[in-house]
């Protein structure tokens, strides 16, 4: 028997089914504000995530997203060591205040000195002595010194420093006014504390809507399997700002009750999917999630809905985990199908709070893949998770393994046009967003959720929404026509 009547079979619908009404609006697209929550904790100033995929984010793909506002996840199709490295080079890629500084005792020899800075590209070394800091040597310093010499006797005694607390501003100020180059941090008795250097506050300044965390360095997630317990603890000691449990079907018992213990583990926030149910979502957020990311069978690699013949459509998926999620607080990933600036725009207005991109960033400079020459054009390969490739050469369990060297592939591997840069096409997706907002008379994410009216649309509808009746001889960077 049946447990369902075919008669209350429901319509899902996705991204192509559907458009937005437009709404007379009070704003201009400009104005648009498109700052929101990643999870619980996390805001971000772009909504937009880079997908754990190895085609996708590796650390080069993360700091490009942070810098631009967004975020990145590190896939895990590699040992944790090679993992938290990743972490590691996003989290000091922009450190303001250098907190292990190397620095020299006085009766260090010149010579040993001169060594250290140049093999570790250090201009200033603080000379400390029983832990003060009593000096700092620079290159001008060790110009005309005598090598066989101790660098007590040519070090810069009068060294400028600020309290360990300083502030940024503050420490700008101190900085420029004395036209130096580092600012010694001291503590109370003189001890030193750390190292801010006028570089490190440059490179902040030309990425002023960077994600950051509290101590100014990039944001980066990092990817686990669901009982990667270990490897979830070591991620949040190497500075991971938040973990994505990161599964097929994360509405699995089994992966609820790993989910609760590696919640007593972390106290970073922890991201769990994938899920396209209501009820997925009560359970998850029972279970102690921040946020959830939704998708089941929508990705341009995927082949789960073929394979299974299971998923739902990623619009429905998205508004059904979202309906119960806004009650809870919990934010949610639209993950997957995204293909145009319009997808994310339908994403977000049907309840998502941030969109994951996988075959929209895996064609860009900083992603992993191959780039390769086809027919003149470059592209850059992009792979599923579950394709037979992504599943051999790494440990990933998230999808097709039925027994040890059995796999069920859920994904296939090709290629993608290349795309230049992260930034010039984030710049692209954002404007895009924005241009949808002003449509709708929306300031916020928020608004964009309250004010959007869906409109079904027909097949000749959406033939009509792409360009029609002409040979394109020039896309923009917004628009390349794959499917149509
Ligand atoms: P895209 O942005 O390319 O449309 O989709 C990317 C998303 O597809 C990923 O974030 C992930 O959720 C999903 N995905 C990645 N690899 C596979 C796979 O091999 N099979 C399935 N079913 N989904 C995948």
């Amino acid at each position: 028997m049946f447990s369902q009547k075919f008669s209350e079979i429901k319509e899902g619908y996705t991204f192509d089914d559907v458009l937005l009404k437009p709404i007379k609006s009070p704003i201009e697209p400009r104005e648009a504000d498109v700052s929101t929550k990643l999870s619980r904790h996390i805001r971000l100033g772009v909504p937009i995530v880079s997908s754990p995929m190895d085609t996708v984010t590796e650390d080069q793909m993360a700091i490009a997203m942070a810098r631009y506002g967004a975020v990145g996840v590190i896939h895990r199709n590699m040992s944790t060591n090679e993992q938290i490295e990743m972490v590691k080079k996003v989290k000091k890629e922009e450190t303001l205040i250098i907190r292990n500084v190397i620095s020299v005792d006085p009766e260090t020899p010149v010579n040993v000195a001169r060594t250290i800075m140049i093999t570790k590209n250090i201009a200033g070394l603080p000379v400390v002595s029983g832990g003060k800091l009593v000096g700092i040597l620079t290159k001008r310093d060790l110009e005309f010194s005598d090598s066989s010499g101790k660098i007590r006797d040519i070090m810069t005694k009068n060294v400028i420093t600020a309290d360990e607390n300083v502030s940024i501003e503050d420490a700008k100020y101190i900085l420029y006014k004395n036209r130096i180059e580092k600012l010694p941090l001291v503590d109370k008795a003189g001890k030193l504390k750390g190292l801010i250097t006028a570089k490190d506050i440059k490179t902040r300044e030309k990425y002023p809507n960077a994600s950051r965390d509290t101590n100014g360095q990039l944001m980066v997630g990092a990817a686990i399997g669901a009982y990667d317990i270990d490897r979830a603890i070591n991620l949040e000691k190497a500075g991971a700002d938040f973990v994505v449990i990161d599964t097929a079907h994360a509405h699995n018992c089994n992966v609820i009750s790993s989910l609760k213990k590696i919640r007593k583990e972390l106290s970073i926030d922890i991201i769990a999917g994938n899920i396209a149910t209501a009820e997925a979502a009560e359970d998850l957020i029972s279970a102690g999630v921040d946020g959830l990311r939704v998708g089941i069978g929508p990705g341009s690699i995927c082949t789960t809905r073929i394979v299974a013949g299971v998923g739902v459509p990623q619009l429905t998926a998205i508004s059904s985990v979202a309906d119960v999620a806004v009650k809870h607080d919990i934010p949610v990933i639209a993950d997957g199908g995204i293909r145009y600036s319009g997808d994310m725009v339908k994403a977000l207005a049907a309840g998502a709070s941030t969109v994951m991109l996988g075959s929209l960033l895996a064609g860009t400079e900083e992603s992993p893949g191959v780039e390769m020459i086809i027919n003149g054009r470059k592209y850059k390969s992009y792979r599923g998770m579950g394709s037979i490739g992504a599943i051999k050469a790494g440990k990933s369990d998230r999808y097709g393994k039925l027994g040890n060297n059995e796999f069920i592939a859920e994904g296939v591997e090709g290629s993608v046009p290349y795309r230049g840069h992260v930034s010039e096409n984030l710049f692209q997706f954002v404007g895009g967003i924005k241009t949808g907002m002003g449509y709708i008379g929306a300031h916020n994410l928020d608004e964009l959720r309250k004010n959007s009216v869906f409109i079904r649309i027909t097949n000749n509808g959406l033939k009509e929404s792409h360009p029609h009746d002409i040979r394109i001889v020039s896309e923009p960077p917004n628009y390349q026509n794959f499917n149509y």
